[in-house]
């Protein structure tokens, strides 16, 4: 066992699981946790010695900064059972890096990776009967950090919690996505936060996809924030553009958030010879593309629901509707994605992490 993963770590478990309560056919996404929890506190200026306890509500001081400041950051995991009962992680490295990018934009403390990784290896090792064989069977995991630290001065906290709760997931089907491009609201701008899995981020978010769900669109393709003019994210995922047989994808920047799916993608696709351009791309080429023809695709990607497609975009009230088509790469990048999770094909990249 590597040594980044035997962290001491103070465990007191259930007395009895409520796993035989759970309708593991009929899962809400994010709605079912599993009976344990990690929990790691950040006071007099260093981490204090981490537990494994049973999942449960805790107190917190009505004056505790995330509740005035949102001062919170969190990440989106997911681990997955292969044929012969072993589990598997993605990537890990990658979503404790970002962690960490993020706590330090928030003012926050890093978490030290024999913590970070220890946690998450302990922990669903303990709850490992969660993760159901099959593909599209998932634990989803959910490490967050908040400022538990009291009083209402407007300043950085100085105690924080740091804590790992997981929910069994069936792989999401959104249904059919139609999506806004924005003209006014912005999910991030230069210099702010919009690189960070920070949670003002997606409160931010709520109103104006409420907005959009008024009018029947499920998400928002954001825009940069001074000219609207460029396409960034779709929702809470990075999004892609196939023109041809060409895929396009925004570089990551201050406003563009680096998600592993993403990557990931961007590494397959081009391994398995599919051209990519990452660069940014413009509302006008994409009008243009669907007038056209040659707009093939758009898909949304992230750890939830890995490939989104999307059926259709409105734009200053036109609505344009994409062609149904056979072979699409969203799929195709999808199965490879997935295949490698669930080790049914080969992890060239080495990106799978065993618990
Ligand atoms: C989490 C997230 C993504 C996707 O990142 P993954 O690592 O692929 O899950 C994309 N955009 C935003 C704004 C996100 O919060």
């Amino acid at each position: 066992m590597s040594s980044n993963i035997t962290h001491e770590i103070d465990i007191v478990t259930v007395p009895s699981s409520k796993i035989n309560t759970v309708d593991f056919e009929n899962l809400s996404f994010g709605t079912v946790f599993t009976d344990h929890m990690f929990v790691c506190d950040f006071k007099e200026g260093r981490w204090h010695k981490p537990q494994i306890k049973p999942y449960e509500p805790f107190l917190l001081d009505p004056s505790a900064k995330v509740f005035h400041y949102g001062q919170a950051i969190f990440e989106g995991m997911k681990a997955y059972k292969d044929d012969q009962d072993a589990v598997w992680l993605f990537r890990p490295d990658q979503n404790l890096d970002r962690f960490n990018k993020s706590a330090v934009r928030m003012a926050m403390p890093e978490v030290p990776e024999d913590i970070f990784m220890s946690g998450l290896h302990q922990l669903i090792d303990l709850e490992k009967n969660w993760v159901k064989k099959g593909l599209g069977n998932t634990l989803y995991i959910r490490p967050f950090m908040i400022a538990v630290g009291s009083g209402v001065i407007a300043a950085p906290s100085t105690q924080y919690r740091f804590m790992i709760i997981l929910s069994p997931a069936k792989s999401y089907y959104s249904g059919e996505v139609k999506v806004i491009i924005a003209e006014h609201y912005s999910r991030a701008a230069n210099g702010g936060i919009g690189a960070a899995k920070a949670a003002g981020n997606y409160s931010a978010q709520f109103y104006p996809t409420k907005l959009a769900n008024e009018k029947g669109f499920q998400q928002i393709i954001w825009t940069d924030d001074a000219t609207h003019t460029k396409l960034e994210e779709a929702g809470t995922m990075n999004v892609f553009f196939r023109i041809n047989d060409t895929l396009y994808t925004a570089p990551t920047s201050e406003r563009i958030l680096d998600g592993v799916t993403r990557k990931s993608l961007i590494d397959l696709a081009k391994r398995d010879g599919i051209k990519v351009e990452v660069r940014p791309v413009l509302v006008s080429e994409l009008i243009d593309a669907a007038k056209d023809g040659s707009l093939k695709e758009v898909f949304g990607t992230g750890t939830a629901a890995v490939v989104n497609p999307i059926v259709g975009f409105s734009y200053q009230d036109n609505y344009y509707e994409l062609p149904k088509i056979e072979n699409s790469f969203a799929l195709e990048l999808k199965n490879k994605l997935t295949n490698i999770q669930y080790k049914l094909a080969d992890d060239t990249f080495g990106w799978t992490v065993k618990i």
